[in-house]
């Protein structure tokens, strides 16, 4: 069954990209075009306020949109939050939720973040789970335990194949230019995918699970080879269409 996953790639924007910032999306989607049979799904998750003119931008293209962070209820009075309805209608088809920098900056919960997947599929989009450990977790050999703890506590019982993907990101590869060697990533990859099945039961052996951290054109190949990887979540080589291309032909 995992070998037949069709694998995504995502780029996560983060804080970054104004108007402008759409010559990079129309890159990408022109590069993506040019590829004869690209082997991947491609989603950008640029910030809320892009979404919508993202999706005019890039109109039928191949690349969908995706959205950062969403609110669990569905409207109301949450100043400053956005409801994952709210991120449908502007043309998103997914949502990254528990990213290990909302974890940080806004102290979510475990079971914060499996609320915000029901969020999700409520409003129709697809869930992009985050979840990884810390550099003193992994020096203490905690990395598999933090990880599973993790999945049981964000991963709703309910989550299937086609409505929610996993993104394994260690904390200390995101933005440092460090990564786990392909064979630590098999390692997470392989208890990630037991995890998911015995939690999930059928709906854990399909479902994707991404790989997130350091991930660029050179070393994007070597990554995606390890066992039970589906795909990659792209930080900051998602922001430049070259870097982005680079990474999607690695499948191709
Ligand atoms: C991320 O933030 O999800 C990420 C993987 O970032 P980077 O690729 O920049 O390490």
């Amino acid at each position: 069954m995992a070998n037949s996953i069709t694998p995504l790639v995502a780029g996560n924007w983060k804080m970054n990209g104004m108007i402008a910032s759409s010559d990079e999306a129309r890159a990408m989607a022109a590069g993506l075009a040019d590829l004869a049979d690209p082997k991947c799904d491609v989603l950008i998750c640029p910030p809320a306020t892009l979404i919508g003119f993202l999706a005019r931008v890039l109109g039928e293209s191949a690349i969908s949109l995706g959205a950062q962070d969403c609110h669990p209820q569905p409207g109301g009075a949450h100043t400053g939050d956005i409801a994952a309805e709210m991120l449908a209608d502007v043309g998103a088809t997914t949502v990254i939720v528990g990213h290990s920098e909302r974890r940080q900056d806004h102290g979510e919960t475990d079971a914060l973040v499996a609320s915000k997947a029901q969020a999700a599929w409520r409003a129709g989009l697809k869930a992009i789970i985050c979840v990884g450990e810390s550099e003193a977790e992994r020096d203490a050999g905690d990395a598999l335990t933090v990880v599973r703890s993790q999945l049981e506590g964000s991963v709703p019982p309910e989550a299937t194949a086609s409505d929610t993907i996993i993104a394994y990101e260690p904390i200390w590869a995101i933005g440092t230019g460090r990564t786990p060697t392909p064979a630590d990533v098999a390692e997470v990859h392989d208890a990630v995918r037991e995890t998911l099945k015995e939690l999930l039961r059928p709906e854990g052996e399909g479902m994707r699970i991404l790989y997130g951290g350091s991930v660029k054109p050179g070393n994007a190949a070597e990554l995606m080879s390890a066992s039970n990887v589906n795909g990659a979540l792209v930080g900051g080589a998602s922001l430049k269409a070259e870097d982005f291309l680079g990474i999607i032909r690695a499948y191709s």
